[in-house]
């Protein structure tokens, strides 16, 4: 699009969609047919190289993140948590750990159909994702399983914070479809384990012990927090 008599030209950017325009304000004349035309050729090659980026972002979206739940998936996780400990390894910074469990999730499949426990899973996943920091990092490990860390955080802010997410849990009420499409509330409620990163624990043993001090909450009792010790 020429306006101004001719001195700006207007070219759209368009991939999938419309992605912005390049504007071309010439101070003397008019635009010349060869500059229209490279200009045109400019805004034809940016679109492409535009639409590329997009869709190469849609795809490390979908390679990083968990399908159901929009948290980071099992494999971002273990990428994250590489990076925290070697962070906290030169900055000598805290960092803590929290595994959380659903209690009796195999239960609500039973009782209300898989699409109900999806639905469940669904909206824990926020729960957990609304009570949390952005620098917080939370993530699907498994199945009913989620895994948080907390950087820059000590052992007892880390506890309150496990306590947010229990009291946040058990107070929500989810509405779900049965399989014979009644609308019904359910709740459930989560154990967790708690660990704060001491030196020379490896990726693993850091997060498996706050994965035995979550063991330790489902045998005593469950809906509630362990701290490792
Ligand atoms: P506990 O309190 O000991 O954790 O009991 P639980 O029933 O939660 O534990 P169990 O490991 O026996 O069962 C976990 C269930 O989670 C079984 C599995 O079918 C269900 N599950 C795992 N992934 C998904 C999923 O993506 N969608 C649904 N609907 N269910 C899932
Ligand atoms: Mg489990
Ligand atoms: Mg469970």
């Amino acid at each position: 699009m020429l306006i101004n008599d001719g001195k700006i030209g207007v070219f759209p950017l368009i991939g999938k969609k419309t992605l912005g325009c390049i504007v071309a304000n010439s101070n003397t004349n008019k635009l010349s047919a060869k500059e229209i035309d490279y200009l045109d050729q400019l805004s034809r090659q940016s679109s492409i190289t535009i639409q590329r980026a997009n869709s190469y972002a849609e795809v490390l979206k979908h390679a990083t993140l968990d399908a159901l739940t929009g948290l980071n998936n099992r494999r971002q996780f273990e990428t994250r948590l590489n990076q925290e400990i070697a962070s906290v390894k030169r900055q000598n910074t805290p960092l803590c750990s929290i595994m959380i469990d659903i209690d009796f999730f195999k239960k609500v499949n039973d009782t209300y159909g898989h699409i109900a426990g999806d639905c469940v899973l669904k909206t824990i996943a926020n729960v957990i994702k609304r009570e949390l920091r952005e620098s917080d990092i939370a993530s699907r490990y498994g199945g009913e399983e989620f895994s948080v860390l907390l950087p820059f955080t000590k052992i007892d802010e880390a506890y309150a914070v496990a306590e947010r997410l229990r009291k946040a849990v058990e107070e929500t009420s989810i509405e779900v479809q049965d399989e014979k499409d009644n609308t019904l509330k359910v709740s459930v409620t989560i154990s967790l384990g708690v660990y704060e990163y001491r030196e020379n624990d490896s990726p693993q043993e850091f997060y498996q012990k706050a994965d035995k001090a979550l063991y330790e909450s489902k045998t005593t009792g469950r809906n509630k927090i362990s701290v490792f010790k």
